[in-house]
């Protein structure tokens, strides 16, 4: 298929190289130079990816990115036409999501949110999972392409369920990896070796795939950015907003908030939100270490 993909960051790059990979006709843009995918034709806009395109395809970091990229200067709208589909793996707002497919439909194109889990292994893995929301029928024909880059999609509803599914699995991730830093926080203050807790809590009915991705970062000290700490603090306060919205409480998700706040002001945004976990050690006055 031709495919205009918009966003060549830590994501949007290897599921554009993907898409190459599986012989689709990629164009790419990214707001910042220097990021070109071989095999891909680099474009100078997203109206000059897009031209042409049977979909176009988005991986931005937030909201703003995304309306100024599909609407903004040199955007996507002009050059929407019928039957092409706009799909966007970006984690943005439910609410939003559903202006822009209103814009985008206006036009005759098709619209779908399709947010991912996966990080930035199964991204290059091609081994994302998608969660999606639009018609049925527009789904089918992005098969080909959801083969490309990952290995199951599910399809949650209309327009923006995607993005609302995406903001409930995001928020249970925040509240395993807290659960996980502070078990790891305390357990080094009471003399418990963490090598040896690891290996007990993923034989018991502790165990997660949020500690099987992390444990191994967090016993080298390795907090360079799978998922940086700034997009969690977004996706927080994307499930704040939605719960507010929608008259829910969420105290647990609150208190984590003010953890990422706080990591965030001191300077750890652009690490992984695993560094949060450096931020409670501080705290405790006591460092987790593997060998
Ligand atoms: P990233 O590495 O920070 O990349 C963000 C991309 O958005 C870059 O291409 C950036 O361009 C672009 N961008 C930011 N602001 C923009 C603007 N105003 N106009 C145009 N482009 C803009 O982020 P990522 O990790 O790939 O994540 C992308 C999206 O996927 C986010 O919504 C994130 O929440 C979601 N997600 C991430 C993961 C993960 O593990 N990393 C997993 C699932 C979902 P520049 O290069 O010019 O800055």
């Amino acid at each position: 298929m031709r495919v205009a993909f918009l966003g060549m960051g830590i994501m949007g790059r290897s599921m554009a190289t993907n898409l190459v990979k599986a012989g689709h006709e990629v164009a790419i843009w990214n707001r910042s130079g220097g990021k070109d995918v071989e095999g891909a034709r680099s474009a100078g806009s997203p109206a000059d990816a897009a031209q042409g395109a049977e979909v176009v395809w988005m991986c931005l970091s937030d909201t703003k990115a995304v309306e100024s990229v599909l609407f903004g200067p040199g955007g996507v709208e002009p050059v929407l036409a019928a039957g092409m589909i706009i799909a966007d793996s970006s984690t943005i707002s439910p609410s939003s999501t559903l202006h822009f497919a209103e814009r985008v439909k206006a036009r005759g194109a098709d619209y779908v949110d399709a947010p991912m889990t996966g990080s930035k292994i199964a991204a290059a893995a091609g081994s994302l999972i998608f969660m999606v929301g639009g018609d049925e029928a527009v789904l089918a024909r992005l098969q080909p392409l959801f083969q490309a880059m990952g290995k199951q999609v599910f399809h949650m509803g209309e327009t923006s369920k995607g993005q609302a599914t995406k903001l409930v699995m995001n928020l249970q991730i925040a509240l395993i990896f807290e659960g996980f830093a502070e078990a790891l926080t305390l357990a080094a203050k009471l003399g418990v070796d963490v090598e040896k807790l690891v290996p007990l809590v993923q034989a018991s009915m502790v165990r997660s795939g949020v500690v099987d991705y992390k444990a191994p970062f967090i016993l080298k000290r390795d907090f360079s950015p799978n998922f940086p700490l700034r997009l969690m603090l977004k996706d927080i306060r994307l499930a704040l907003d939605a719960a507010k919205e929608s008259r829910v409480r969420l105290p647990g998700l609150e208190a984590v908030e003010e953890v990422y706040d706080v990591a965030a002001e001191e300077g750890q945004a652009d690490l992984d939100y695993a560094a949060t976990l450096t931020l409670l050690e501080k705290w405790a006055g006591v460092e987790v270490k593997g060998k």
